[in-house]
């Protein structure tokens, strides 16, 4: 459910796992307006759905509109996951937590949350759910700046002492001796402006991750790139939101393949 929704392409994912592991069923978009979500969600039960996925702008409200809402989720302060109950109640889960940790050590096999310090750029929904990721996956210290400055005190306040706030005007020199930095903004995205960092005192070795997937390679990761720097783009995290959704629903964490890559990547 989201609204709009048609971009979305949790179907090729989960149409190819439902198929994969043999299932009778079927994974569709339901575009939902929020003065509409109470109703769409109270209506899986009586239509047969597992649960559902939630995409923007639905992520926060629903966390209202379900019965019960898993720990994490709570900390997050968002859901994307529902599923429904034997008994017809509906539980929010976060399964973005897992996806951004999930995609780096895919990438990165051998990399460690704990490796040195963390630069994260941004404060919005998606900051929210990588900062849990963090601390959870063992991260020390993680700088984090937002061009407005007061959400990402807030943020600091909130899930502190780990992170600390860092002024937007101060962002250039935060990077000094960090082992990641990521950009949980919408800046590099399609249509939008790259984002206003200076990588000159990123070590050469700090791993750059951008959860933005349209483009895969976005300014950020472009510049970075350039100067040897290792990178991660956002595909990874939208894969791996995925397979605990679909092991919610239906019991099995499902892979990711080369068959899968292909088919996801022929979606852009
Ligand atoms: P959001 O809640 O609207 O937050 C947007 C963030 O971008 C805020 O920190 C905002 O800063 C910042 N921003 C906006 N315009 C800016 C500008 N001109 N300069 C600097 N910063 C700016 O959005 P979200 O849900 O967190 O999503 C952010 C991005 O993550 C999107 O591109 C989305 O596609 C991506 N995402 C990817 C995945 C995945 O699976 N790969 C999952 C979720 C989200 P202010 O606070 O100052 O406005």
């Amino acid at each position: 459910m989201g609204w709009p929704v048609a971009h979305s392409r949790s179907p090729v994912l989960h149409k190819h796992w439902i198929e994969h592991h043999g299932l009778r069923g079927d994974y569709v978009l339901l575009p939902v307006q929020p003065s509409h979500l109470e109703q769409a969600l109270r209506g899986l039960p009586v239509l047969g759905f597992a649960g559902c996925n939630l995409t923007i702008p639905h992520k926060v409200a629903a966390m209202a509109l379900v019965d019960h809402v898993d720990p994490l989720a709570r900390r997050v302060g968002a859901i994307n996951t529902v599923v429904v109950e034997e008994n017809g109640s509906l539980t929010g889960h976060n399964t973005d937590v897992f996806g951004f940790i999930q995609s780096l050590r895919d990438a990165q096999p051998r990399w460690q949350a704990d490796a040195g310090a963390i630069t994260v750029v941004g404060a919005g929904g998606a900051a929210r759910a990588v900062l849990v990721s963090l601390i959870d996956g063992g991260a020390k210290s993680i700088r984090l700046t937002n061009r407005s400055d007061a959400k990402a005190l807030d943020l600091a306040q909130e899930f502190g002492p780990v992170v600390q706030f860092v002024a937007w005007k101060e962002r250039h020199q935060a990077l000094s001796n960090v082992a990641l930095l990521v950009n949980t903004t919408n800046q590099g995205m399609q249509g939008e402006a790259a984002l206003a960092l200076e990588l000159d005192q990123l070590p050469p070795n700090a791993l750059v991750s951008d959860i933005i997937y349209v483009p895969m390679e976005t300014p950020l990761l472009a510049a970075a790139r350039k100067r040897g720097n290792p990178t991660v783009n956002g595909l990874g995290m939208l894969i791996n939101q995925a397979r605990p959704a679909f092991k919610f629903w239906f019991g099995q964490m499902p892979d990711i393949t080369p068959e899968l890559l292909t088919k996801v990547q022929a979606t852009f």
